[in-house]
């Protein structure tokens, strides 16, 4: 688990385009932040630089009181789950879990493996699926592999890339349900990008609203509804 920092970050794109202007924000260690806003307005350029996947114009990022605006991906030790799930086809769900365990080679005993992936598989209550292919899982289950993908790592923190955004709106309802009573038993740091105004009212600790790269406003949800 980690705290992550956000000091005056900007993103400007390589044709010149100011898509994140001037965002702090504080994340402490265990809570889930929902970054919140309309297409367009520079939620998942923020949630790719806290993971690394783009590079920080200018500003500093911190993990655990930690610059991290130079590390690698790989050394943030952040868990990153994507809305389009990102699962390995040829792969079973217990393989898609086990990947990142065996990405770290020989980090991890086979027993190891064994146990986190049943573990996560209990979480997630995918017991009965490890032997399938994701072609053949709904997409709440695929949803949910992605997730024991990002529990099994024990990162330090999980990032949610609008997750629900794929299913039709009963699954939604369940998986949203499903991710903040995974968050709160495990306690890990979420950050969660969402355009959906029900889940930033329900999901997180606090919502940050982002317009236009510019955050307008961090309230708890209820906080958001009493301000002006
Ligand atoms: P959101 O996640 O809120 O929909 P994004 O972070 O994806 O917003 O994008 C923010 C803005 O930055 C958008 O106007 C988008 O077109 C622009 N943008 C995103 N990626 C790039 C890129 N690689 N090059 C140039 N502009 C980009
Ligand atoms: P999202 O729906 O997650 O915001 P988009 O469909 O807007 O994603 O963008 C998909 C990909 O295209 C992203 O990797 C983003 O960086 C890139 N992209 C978005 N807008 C632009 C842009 N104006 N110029 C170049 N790349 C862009």
């Amino acid at each position: 688990m980690a705290s992550i920092t956000l000091k005056d970050i900007v993103k400007r794109y390589g044709d010149g385009f100011l898509a994140v202007d001037d965002v702090s924000l504080d994340i402490a260690d265990g809570e889930f932040v929902i970054l919140v806003g309309p297409s367009g307005s520079g939620k998942s350029t923020v949630l790719r630089m806290i993971v690394g996947l783009e590079d920080i114009t200018a500003g500093e990022l911190d993990i655990d009181g930690e610059r991290v605006n130079e590390k690698a991906p790989r050394d943030r030790d952040l868990a990153m789950v994507f809305q389009n799930y990102a699962l390995y086809p040829h792969l079973t769900v217990a393989e898609n879990i086990a990947f990142p365990l065996r990405l770290a080679k020989g980090k991890h005993s086979e027993q190891e493996i064994r146990d986190k992936v049943e573990n996560a598989a209990d979480l997630l209550d995918l017991r009965e699926h490890l032997d399938r292919k994701p072609a053949n899982l709904s997409g709440g289950q695929r949803q949910r592999v992605a997730m024991g993908r990002a529990i099994v790592r024990d990162a330090k923190a999980f990032l949610f890339d609008e997750p629900l955004s794929n299913l039709d709106a009963k699954l939604r309802g369940q998986t949203r349900t499903e991710i903040a009573r995974l968050q709160r038993r495990l306690g890990t740091t979420t950050v969660y990008v969402t355009h959906d105004q029900t889940e930033a009212m329900t999901l997180g600790d606090r919502v940050a609203v982002l317009r236009r790269g510019v955050l307008q406003q961090v309230a708890s949800p209820r906080g958001l509804y009493e301000q002006p």
